[in-house]
């Protein structure tokens, strides 16, 4: 079945903001590498697309306070191996070179990944009852196959996880979202910017129709500098998050002093794992404090019957994203 749709290349931000809002049928086009499937596959039958990538969005810049900020456009590879962003952010390039493919990431752009539609299969064959992509409509998933969904922030009307990987990373940084919309300019928290499904799964983000994201920003960081990002997922390559877990740890005297905490694969959204950091700030950098962090953040679980093993298998990846950081402090 063909679905004619209009193609349009703004030269400029307030032209391509206002194309999307006037149309409530619109979208913004940038790599494309989720929308042009989405569309193929009727799971989005735009009226227009608006693509964007003449706009002057794609710079990485070190800011002087040792904070950074990412251009809208700036695509995956080019992040993931930038000079300061591999120096002073490694979750950010770790992340980032662990997601999709080579070819993927030269053409993904950074807002497009933390706008990625949900991988859940019931969403993307665009007939089963999917509360996402058809509200009311229940959700496939709940009684289905759901070995790859998430156990943190579901709701009963959908259990999708979030599937980017450098959002976790952005999560657990703190970073702010810079977007321009038609009537205002906002910079939303990264961790605000990524909403729990609740009762309205389909508003997966704070965006109005027509509010274009142009910046990502990331405060300066010290902590960062020793970070990893763990992905553990069915093949190493080419394959989305069972459980991931973005790390950044400080050690003074053998106990931890800083920690940020986010996990991937498990949550309907990239998942700060607040509790865990309150319970390893001011311990021992050991294995036994880890595990009862680990064990206190996945205290809040919910899993279903296929999807139970990552209960366990996001507690290890903690402990072993830890453990890495801390060895030399902790042998
Ligand atoms: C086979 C495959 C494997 C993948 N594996 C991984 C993986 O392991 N980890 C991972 O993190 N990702 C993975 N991805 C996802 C990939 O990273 C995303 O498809 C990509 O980042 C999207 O970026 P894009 O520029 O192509 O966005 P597009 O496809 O152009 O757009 C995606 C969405 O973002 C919106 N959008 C784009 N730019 C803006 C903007 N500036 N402001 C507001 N809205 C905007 C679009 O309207 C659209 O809704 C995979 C993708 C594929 C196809
Ligand atoms: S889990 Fe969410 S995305 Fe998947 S079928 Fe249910 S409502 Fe749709």
């Amino acid at each position: 079945m063909t679905r004619p749709f209009s193609y349009a290349r703004a030269a400029d931000a307030v032209t391509a903001i206002t194309m999307v809002a006037e149309r409530p049928d619109s979208a913004f086009l940038a790599g494309g590498t989720t929308e042009v499937d989405l569309v193929r596959q009727h799971v989005l039958r735009p009226g227009l697309l608006v693509d964007i990538n003449d706009l002057p969005l794609d710079s990485i810049e070190d800011l002087p306070d040792g904070g950074l900020r990412i251009g809208a456009l700036a695509r995956m590879s080019d992040v993931a191996r930038a000079a300061g962003v591999v120096a002073r952010f490694p979750v950010i390039s770790q992340a980032l070179l662990l997601g999709a493919s080579a070819q993927l990431r030269n053409m993904a752009s950074m807002a497009g990944n933390l706008c990625q539609g949900v991988r859940c299969g019931y969403f993307r064959d665009a007939m089963s009852p999917c509360n996402k992509r058809d509200p009311g409509s229940g959700c496939a998933a709940m009684d289905g196959f759901n070995r790859g969904h998430a156990i943190l922030g579901v709701s009963g009307k959908c259990i999708a996880t979030h599937p980017s990987d450098v959002a976790v990373s952005l999560v657990a940084l703190d970073a702010v979202v810079h977007t321009r919309g038609p009537r205002r300019e906002r910079a939303i928290p990264a961790d605000d910017f990524f909403l729990l499904p609740g009762d309205t799964p389909d508003r997966e983000h704070p965006l109005e129709h027509g509010e274009l994201i142009t910046a990502i920003e990331v405060p300066a960081t010290p902590v960062a500098r020793r970070s990893v990002y763990l992905k553990v997922r069915d093949r190493e390559s080419y394959e989305f998050a069972l459980a991931s877990v973005a790390a950044a740890v400080g050690v003074q005297d053998g106990t931890v002093a800083e920690v940020r905490l986010a996990l991937g694969g498990v949550g309907t959204k990239p998942w700060r794992a607040r509790r865990a950091e309150a319970s390893l700030l001011g311990q021992p950098a050991t294995e036994a404090s880890f595990t009862e962090a680990a064990r206190q953040e996945l205290a809040l679980a919910t899993p279903r019957p296929l999807n139970a093993f990552k209960v366990e298998l996001a507690q290890r990846a903690i402990v072993r994203a830890l453990m890495t950081l801390t060895s030399g402090e902790t042998r």
